[in-house]
């Protein structure tokens, strides 16, 4: 059975494709701030439809920023779903605190069956290895969300690395060893890219396919797809000098860490 990308575990979870990260500040604090606010103030909201459209009215009176992609929509109803506020998600879910197993997602922009049949492209495209490492490595929210569902990002990031030690990855060598460091490091690129100036934009990538590689070990291509994902996630329209030096400098040290 496959791992569920949206909620791996009570320390992480993704909430992209309900429009978290589509705000002019993606940054943790600004997020965080914004899905508590949602959560408390749904905590003290009755589970009536007036109740909620009132909320939801709230919610689009307090968040006027507009979004990064208009055709992506922000949802109101996006939250903690955890007392500890680890893991962002659907307040309207039939599981979410309150709800008695009702599903309320039908009051949503999507509506319910949108909501309940959405799978991101990151289910079907990511191997084992690299969905282990990820979410073996990463147990932050923000991050993760940024993380699983990039393919570009990450099936180019993976490809390198195989090349990089010439075979294919063990999980537990990487998650074990000293080279789990490094990867964490390469992982976390897409909070603290050196490049990314003074952006507080965090753009996701959900809904972007990935354009079959016609050679899986062209490097220069994987590096360019890390590049071109890395400019996309944090807006950057400056040329990114001496970033694949940087992202090669990454991999030697992977590839020393793993050992061959
Ligand atoms: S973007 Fe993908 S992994 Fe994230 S919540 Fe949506 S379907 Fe799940
Ligand atoms: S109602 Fe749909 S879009 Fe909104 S948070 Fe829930 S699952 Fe996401």
């Amino acid at each position: 059975m496959k791992v569920n990308l949206c909620c791996p575990d009570s320390r992480k979870s993704c909430a992209a494709c309900c429009g978290l990260y589509n705000v002019s500040d993606g940054t943790r604090d600004a997020l965080h701030e914004k899905l508590s606010r949602r959560t408390s103030l749904f905590q003290g909201t009755a589970r009536s439809v007036e109740a909620l459209i009132r909320f939801q009215s709230t919610i689009r009176a307090i968040e006027i920023d507009s979004p990064l992609d208009p055709s992506i929509y922000v949802c109101e109803f996006t939250g903690f779903v955890d007392k500890d506020r680890f893991t962002p998600g659907c307040l309207l879910h039939p599981t979410a605190a309150g709800n008695g197993g009702i599903d309320l997602r039908g009051l949503c922009h999507y509506g319910s069956m949108a909501c309940t049949s959405f799978y991101c492209p990151a289910w079907e495209e990511l191997w084992a290895e690299e969905r282990g490492v990820v979410l073996g490595l990463l147990d932050d929210w923000h991050l993760y969300g940024l993380v699983i569902n990039d393919l570009d990002f990450v099936k180019s990031l993976f490809a390198l690395l195989r090349l990089r030690v010439g075979s294919p990855l063990s999980e537990p060598r990487v998650l074990a060893g000293p080279a789990a460091e490094v990867v964490m490091e390469m992982l976390a690129w897409k909070v603290s890219w050196p490049w990314k100036g003074d952006s507080l934009i965090r753009a996701s990538r959900y809904y972007c396919k990935r354009a079959p590689c016609a050679d899986e070990s062209n490097v220069a291509a994987h590096i360019s797809g890390i590049l071109a994902a890395l400019g996309s996630t944090f807006g950057i329209e400056t040329p990114m000098d001496g970033a694949q030096e940087f992202v090669e400098d990454a991999l030697d040290r992977f590839a020393g860490a793993y050992g061959k």
